[in-house]
């Protein structure tokens, strides 16, 4: 190849390379859009957990929402208080107040609570159990399969005796569990403390029949309703009205808590330092020894 041909090409790539750049810039010039740099603020200040807690897609829309159409600045979940207040200092408004919404589990039966059981041999799994009626007596009760805690991306929920428990202390409260879960037995709740008084059930038939397929289901008899002005009780089921729930108010709820014939209205959440002393202080089973024997017995061979 001769050192003309090389020359010649060389120009030619110099030549395209210039033009090239010039379209590049006068279009970048043309077509530029401008971003309003509070969405990338707010971007920072999201934690990209990316969970869809707050309702949209991820956290990028939800900052393009905050900073485009005005979306309230205390949805997400994941960054709780710090960071609904540091998105109203991008946005320069005031923080409203705000609670932490975490799931809450309306079913406190576990295996042996359940009545009229039958057994299922279908997919081990919530949605394709929901389907069959009858796998246990009550339909309206957790089925113990786990679908919501496959959902949860923070190991914040799991099955424990046939029924799903939340670890609160894990918990984000991006409401994962509570939209996978067949039988819409769990619903977001705002956290006003650690602790939370809730109704365990979501039973809706009447008192006898409830009696008749578990052994802990709320029968709608309607004590906590005459006791306290936080519960009303609604087709035959307890439910508490959380704008109610105050400190003062509590009182009363703790009340139709011991007034409760099924023990239904129970704290849920982290536990207590008091809870924590009470279970170092319970005893713990002697640890079993491991006592091989081996079925062959003792005696001499002889040839
Ligand atoms: S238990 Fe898991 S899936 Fe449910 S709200 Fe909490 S973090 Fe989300
Ligand atoms: S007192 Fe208990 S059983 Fe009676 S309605 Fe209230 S939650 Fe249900």
């Amino acid at each position: 190849m001769s050192w003309v041909i090389i020359g010649l090409a060389a120009t030619t790539m110099l030549a395209m390379a210039l033009v090239l750049s010039f379209v590049l810039g006068w279009a970048n010039r043309a077509f530029h859009v401008e971003v309003d740099p509070r969405v990338d603020a707010s971007i920072d200040v999201l934690p990209g957990a990316n969970c869809g807690g707050c309702g949209y897609v991820g956290c990028g829309e939800y900052a393009e929402a905050i900073v485009l159409d005005d979306a309230p600045v205390n949805l997400c979940t994941v960054g709780g208080k710090s960071c609904t207040e540091a998105l109203a200092a991008v946005m320069g408004v005031e923080a409203a107040v705000s609670y932490p919404w975490r799931p809450v589990v309306h079913c406190g039966a576990r295996t042996g609570d359940r009545l009229g059981r039958s057994p299922y041999i279908g997919e081990q799994r919530c949605g394709p159990a929901n389907l069959v009626t009858d796998v246990q007596g009550c339909t309206y009760g957790c089925l113990g399969f786990g679908d919501c805690t496959r959902a949860c991306d923070f190991d914040a929920i799991h099955i424990d005796d046939g029924l799903a428990r939340v670890d609160y202390s894990t918990c984000v409260g991006c409401g994962a569990c509570a939209k996978v879960c067949p039988r819409n037995i769990i619903t977001m709740a705002p956290f006003k403390s650690d602790r939370m008084l809730v109704v365990q059930c979501s039973n809706h038939d009447a008192g006898k029949d409830v009696k008749a397929v578990c052994k802990v289901g709320c029968m709608g008899c309607r004590a906590c309703e005459r006791t306290s002005g936080m519960f009303t009780v609604q087709n035959n089921l307890s439910t508490i009205d959380y704008d109610s729930y105050t400190h003062e108010n509590l009182e009363s709820g703790l009340l139709a808590a011991k007034k409760c014939p099924r023990n239904r209205l129970v704290f849920v959440g982290i536990p207590s330092e008091k809870d924590i002393l009470v279970a170092a202080k319970e005893e713990l089973p002697d640890l079993i020894k491991p006592d091989f024997k081996t079925t062959v017995d003792d005696t001499e061979w002889r040839g």
